[in-house]
């Protein structure tokens, strides 16, 4: 098949577009390089059967193609909110114009929503039928209800003009190519103690996440996307739940047990509790995570440690 993969040049989207081209597809990889890498796919471009386009989601485009995994939006909380308005506008026409590309060329489409569409839940584990408790006014609004909006496209995309849909809601993902300067909580720990920094634990750190490793991700998106049983959502993440607090003392551990771990303010809104129940992806796709966090964090800090050129 020849599959369009949109924010292809990112973390999840540069391990997708290896995967479907290690799978024998053709691949387009679109991406306006906002918190993408071109490195993140230099390795690909001597596949004749890769192409890369860099091009912004939220002007329409062409392509003839037979699948489209819509991944462009930036994902870490500071560089969604380095240009609000820009993250509601790439969430939302950013899924127009997939959705309008995939109703032209009849491809099926795959919206990568996110666990932030259930906001500082109420419920836990969160299942899909649970409605979520989102801010909307808040500083984390422009991310959850961009993609809550996108989910709303897809849906009324797919009951009124029968667009073939997929909606995944990807649970905290970490792994190798993450940006040094992402942000996010295992990337930050991880660089933060490789370069002899204080480890930035904000809040208590009694809040919880639970990680999924990459290649477990990229796995179920496959699935999902080639499943015939539902169209979504379906939660894919790791339902293994630790405290931020035991994140950090994990990797003080791996990296040496010298890093200081500091305490800084719990950013507004920050969500306090967030494990996914999968279910439904047990069910639908046969599948559940099987990178354990020491594994994961291991591949990951082994990453860190060769980009960032430490012994
Ligand atoms: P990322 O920031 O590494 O990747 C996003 C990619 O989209 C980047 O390559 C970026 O340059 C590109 N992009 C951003 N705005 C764009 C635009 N307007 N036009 C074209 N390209 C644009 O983040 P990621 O972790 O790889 O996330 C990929 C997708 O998965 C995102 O949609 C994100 O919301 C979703 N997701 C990720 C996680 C996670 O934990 N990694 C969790 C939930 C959802
Ligand atoms: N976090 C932290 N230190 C950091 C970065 C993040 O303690 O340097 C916390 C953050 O407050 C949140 C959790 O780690 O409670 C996960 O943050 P991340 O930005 O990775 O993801 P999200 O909040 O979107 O799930």
């Amino acid at each position: 098949m020849r599959i369009l993969v949109t924010g292809g040049a990112g973390f999840l989207g540069s391990h997708l577009c290896e995967r479907l081209l290690q799978d024998d597809h053709e691949v387009v990889c679109l991406d306006n390089l906002f918190t993408g890498r071109r490195q993140n796919v230099m390795h690909l471009t001597s596949n004749p059967r890769f192409e890369f386009i860099r091009h912004d989601v939220v002007d329409p485009f062409k392509a003839e193609v037979d699948r489209i995994f819509n991944l462009a939006c930036p994902a870490s909380p500071i560089h969604y909110q380095f240009n609000p308005i820009k993250t509601v506008k790439t969430s939302v026409m950013g899924a127009i114009n997939c959705l309008g590309l995939a109703k032209r060329v009849k491809a099926r489409v795959l919206q990568a929503s996110t666990s932030e569409v259930y906001g500082d839940p109420e419920v836990h584990p969160q299942p899909e039928t649970y409605r979520g408790n989102v801010n909307p006014i808040g500083l984390r609004a422009c991310y959850d209800e961009g993609k809550r909006c996108a989910e709303t496209l897809f849906f009324d995309y797919h009951r009124e003009n029968e667009v073939d849909v997929r909606v995944v809601r990807i649970f905290n993902t970490y792994g190798p190519r993450m940006l040094p300067d992402d942000g996010r909580v295992v990337s930050n720990f991880i660089v933060q103690a490789l370069n002899g920094e204080d480890i930035t634990l904000y809040g208590d750190g009694a809040q919880t996440r639970s990680f999924c490793y990459v290649t477990d991700l990229i796995e179920a998106l496959v699935r999902v996307m080639e499943q015939e049983e539902t169209v979504g959502p379906i939660n894919i993440g790791n339902p293994d739940e630790f405290t931020i607090r035991e994140l950090a003392e994990k990797v003080v551990e791996k990296t040496g047990g010298q890093a200081n771990v500091v305490q800084k303010p719990l950013p507004f809104d920050d969500p306090q509790r967030r494990r996914p129940d999968i279910s439904l992806a047990k069910k639908v796709i046969d599948w559940e995570p099987s990178v354990s966090l020491d594994e994961g964090l291991d591949q990951t800090i082994a990453f860190f440690r060769d980009s960032l050129g430490i012994a």
